[in-house]
């Protein structure tokens, strides 16, 4: 099994801490400033199962200026290009209107979309469900899964659940 994943999400979601917790190696560039991913990183995730060829795009949102715009179109053209995606949310942030916007952008694309609830370390398991059924309310999902990109809570499951749709 070989595929391609893109991880989107709003700044500072821990798409870039996922993305180097999954492949063990610091690549991408994580910080606490928003933003800091500004071009696509191919990194290759391969063990006996499969491979997984992960795209790490700046988050999905309305552009303010040439650069967010530059930002948006490579994350947007990415959504196409991919077989998986991966949707990071945390469940502190309630659905608004950034994640109505990204709603919009995965109605137009055929891709399975896995919702990734990221930081539970952070809050109690009822808070997670709760935000699984808000969710689930606006978008049909191909998987939901809760992790903790900091200390690999339920990572492995994830990759599982990736190799199953490649
Ligand atoms: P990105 O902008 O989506 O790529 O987000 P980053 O990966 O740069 O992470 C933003 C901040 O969130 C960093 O300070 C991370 O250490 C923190 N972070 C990421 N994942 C987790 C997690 O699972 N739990 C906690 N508590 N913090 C996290
Ligand atoms: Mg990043």
């Amino acid at each position: 099994k070989s595929g391609f994943v893109t991880l989107i999400g709003r700044p500072n979601v821990g798409k870039s801490t996922l993305m180097n917790h999954l492949i063990g190696q610091k690549i991408a560039i994580t910080s606490d400033k928003p933003q800091t991913t500004r071009n696509r990183i191919q990194t290759v995730y391969t063990e006996e199962h499969g491979q997984i060829i992960f795209l790490d795009t700046p988050g999905i949102h309305k552009a303010k200026n040439k650069l967010g715009e530059y930002m948006v179109n490579v994350a947007e053209r990415t959504l196409n290009e991919v077989d998986v995606i991966l949707w990071l949310v945390e469940p502190t942030t309630f659905i608004g209107a950034g994640e109505r916007y990204i709603v919009e952008q995965l109605q137009k694309v055929k891709t399975p979309v896995i919702l990734v609830i990221n930081k539970v370390d952070t809050v109690k398991k009822e808070e997670v469900l709760k935000f699984i059924a808000a969710y689930k309310d606006i978008y049909s999902f191909a998987d939901i899964i809760p992790v903790s990109a900091l200390k690999g809570d339920n990572t492995r499951q994830l990759i599982d659940i990736i190799l199953g749709h490649l």
